[in-house]
């Protein structure tokens, strides 16, 4: 039997998706050859490759609306620096909701100046800044939609004229946004797109061509658009996976279809974590929880051995919290059944049974 999956990343995939792609290591689409052994300009995966960037972009609702879809490669690391590199002229205003965000920081100063809008550092970021405002003289405004260690969620996005640059890298494809107020969104494949080795890039195409600097061709994402993600070899089993698992999605009714599903997971699971008075929740305001991550812990910590032996006994894996936050964390992300946090929630009870 299969374990309940709740790792933060990389994480369950759907079931389907997993034997389809075993399937094309062994034999990819009748060719009799592996997707592993095949060139990245074969006709066959040159077909995966635009099927893919053109169904994320139909996810998002983002066709024929001057956007471009690329896979790439350097994690959603790489992006923070490659935002940058492409978008900052001068100055960038950047909100602070985790070391992700952070990360995105450092690496923006090594480019430009940066204006640290609003942080929620002082207090581990269990919390998301509101009422910050967002100068009107920045080349663009960067945030971190979903922030995986704390658990938290932008659920709103201010009101600004300057290009917005989203890392959404654990909650893309989990709820309908209008994704048109984006100019560049990225995410790391490995939480609800795919496995590890691509990030989806998606950027408006009338965003680029504005710093001055030369870009070094890996970078450029004009680069990369002229020449179809495809500017180097690209992480075709990663592309591959990534994309049966944007079909799976489009099975299962799209984005909206499946926000139901993991509005009803959160739902549950914070329920029961506001409930039971064994747990108590990490984020400060209810407001700012994740649907992705939901992030608690236990009142008292000598129960742990007792929750944590239970939850193994029930087959729930990979609830163990950041090392930075500590406590649990189950990530809750598209591929999840809800019968998974109903076994996790029976755990929790049977605890307090026992307690
Ligand atoms: N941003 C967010 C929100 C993340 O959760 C992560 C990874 N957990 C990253 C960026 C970094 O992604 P990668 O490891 O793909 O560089």
């Amino acid at each position: 039997m299969k374990k309940h999956n709740f790792s933060a990343g990389p994480s369950i995939l759907p079931q389907s998706v997993l034997e389809k792609a075993s399937e094309a290591v062994l034999n990819f689409n009748d060719l009799d050859l592996s997707i592993l052994e095949i060139s990245h300009r074969s006709k066959d995966f040159v077909e995966v490759m635009e099927n893919a960037r053109d169904l994320a972009l139909k996810h998002l609702g983002l066709q024929n609306k001057g956007y471009q879809a690329l896979f790439l490669q350097g994690g959603a690391s790489m992006q923070f620096l490659m935002t940058a590199y492409n978008l900052l002229e001068q100055k960038a205003a950047y909100l602070n909701t985790g070391v992700w965000s952070d990360k995105a920081i450092k690496e923006a100063k090594l480019i430009g100046d940066v204006v640290e809008v609003a942080t929620s550092k002082s207090d581990n970021f269990n919390f998301i800044p509101k009422n910050y405002a967002v100068p009107s003289d920045v080349d663009y405004f960067h945030c971190t939609s979903n922030n995986t260690i704390y658990g938290t969620q932008m659920h709103k996005f201010p009101n600004t004229d300057v290009p917005i640059v989203c890392d959404m890298s654990s909650d893309i494809f989990s709820r309908e946004l209008d994704f048109s107020r984006f100019s560049l969104i990225y995410a790391g494949a490995q939480k609800n797109m795919g496995p590890a080795g691509t990030t989806l890039v998606v950027v408006k195409e009338d965003i680029l061509g504005k710093v001055s600097r030369a870009i070094p061709s890996m970078l450029n994402y004009q680069v990369q658009i002229d020449k179809e993600s495809m500017f180097n070899t690209p992480p075709v089993f990663s592309v591959y996976v990534s994309f049966l698992t944007l079909q799976w999605l489009e099975q299962e009714g799209g984005i909206s279809s499946i926000e139901k599903v993991n509005n009803q997971k959160a739902d549950m699971l914070y329920k029961e974590i506001d409930r039971n008075p064994l747990f108590k929740g990490y984020v400060a305001n209810v407001e700012d929880r994740s649907k992705m991550n939901a992030t608690f812990n236990l009142v008292n910590d000598q129960l742990k051995e007792t929750f944590d032996s239970h939850a193994k006994a029930a087959g729930v894996s990979g609830i163990n919290g950041h090392r930075s936050v500590g406590g649990y964390r189950a990530s809750l992300y598209n591929a999840l059944p809800l019968e998974s946090v109903k076994v996790l929630v029976e755990v929790m009870q049977e605890v307090e049974r026992g307690a």
